[in-house]
């Protein structure tokens, strides 16, 4: 049984054999693209064929270079006098990862290939142990969640889809499982912190239905667990510093306050209405500050307060990211910033 109780995936790759049960059906069966006639291996996915080199296919893949090191059984089965391979993979996936293997670097054609491609990519490479295109994928990854050291880089959600188009807040649960299964455990945080910002249903929702090749599934119940409680604390600190920024002048800050008599009376009266505790409850402290900058503009305290009150904001900010893997319980997981 493989995690999370489902069944445990088929092994990736071997040869098709005539007898028994578990060749595939060639029939009816179509012809996918790429299709070389010259080609020496035939891979199905599905109802679908791939025609292709079998050096090709070894140069950029562990997994295919071992199936070519082993001999064909006596009763394997052919497509004409090509062997075929059965995979267990959607078709398109496969096309996806075929055409990466001949098209050479893909995404240096390709500049800003969508989530859903360097996602799709990055399983399947895993799963037929091509190293560099899982490489290329994760460090894309690495940009869009990147790790604490790269503060003061402020991290903001919203921004995430400037690195990865088509990014939607809930990939970040198809983030937090693809890092668990790569094991790159410094995409952890940030894309935890991000899960945190998802409601509660869109979390719970997304347990059920389990699929085996693990799109489309859930946190785990760690990981959620993780979110749920990580969002209760991420809300206490914004509300906190939300408090902080309106209290009184940060003694401990070399800005002087040049209008001692209004600036204390104006923050008093926007913390009263500020829209408590609506507009304070969130759990994005990292970018959530769009409804605090606009009540702070209007507060009308002089500009050495609005600059501290941005330094402290600062601070929070940059405290919260640092301590993000403890807050997210992720001791012993994130065990190094170096890379
Ligand atoms: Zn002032």
């Amino acid at each position: 049984m493989g995690d999370n109780g489902t069944p445990a995936p088929p092994m990736p790759l071997a040869w098709s054999r005539s007898s028994g049960t578990s060749g595939p059906s060639l029939e009816p069966c179509r012809r996918g693209e790429p299709w070389f006639d010259d080609g020496n291996i035939i891979l199905q996915a599905g109802d679908t064929m791939f025609k292709v080199h079998m050096g090709v296919l070894a140069k950029h893949s562990l997994v295919f270079k071992d199936l070519s090191t082993i001999p064909q059984p006596v009763d394997a089965q052919n497509h004409g006098d090509t062997p075929i391979a059965e995979l267990h993979d959607h078709p398109k996936e496969l096309a996806r990862l075929l055409d990466a293997f001949y098209c050479g670097p893909i995404f240096l054609r390709n500049e800003m290939p969508d989530f859903a491609s360097v996602t799709s990519l990055l399983r399947i490479g895993h799963k037929y142990t091509a190293e560099s295109l899982c490489e290329d994928c994760l460090g894309r990854l690495r940009k869009a969640f990147p790790l604490r050291s790269a503060f003061p880089y402020p991290f903001r959600t919203c921004e995430v889809t400037d690195h990865l188009p088509g990014f939607v807040l809930e990939d970040a649960i198809e983030v937090v499982n693809l890092a668990r299964l790569i094991c790159a455990a410094d995409l952890l945080p940030a894309a935890l912190y991000v899960c945190c910002q998802l409601d509660h249903r869109t979390l719970l929702h997304r347990l059920s239905p389990f699929r085996v090749n693990g799109t489309d599934r859930g946190l785990s119940l760690d990981d959620l667990e993780r979110c749920l409680d990580g969002r209760v604390q991420l809300c206490r600190i914004y509300a906190e510093m939300s408090m902080k920024l309106f209290g009184p002048h940060d003694p401990t800050t070399n800005r002087c306050c040049t209008a001692k008599q209004a600036c204390p009376t104006n923050k008093a009266r926007m913390l009263e209405s500020f829209a408590w505790p609506s507009s304070a409850c969130t759990a994005d402290v990292m970018d959530g500050h769009l409804n605090l900058w606009m009540v702070i503009e209007r507060a009308k305290v002089c500009e050495s307060c609005e600059a501290a009150m941005h330094d402290t904001h600062g601070k929070v900010q940059k405290a919260v990211w640092k301590a993000l893997p403890t807050l997210l319980r992720l001791e012993g997981v994130v065990e190094t910033e170096a890379r």
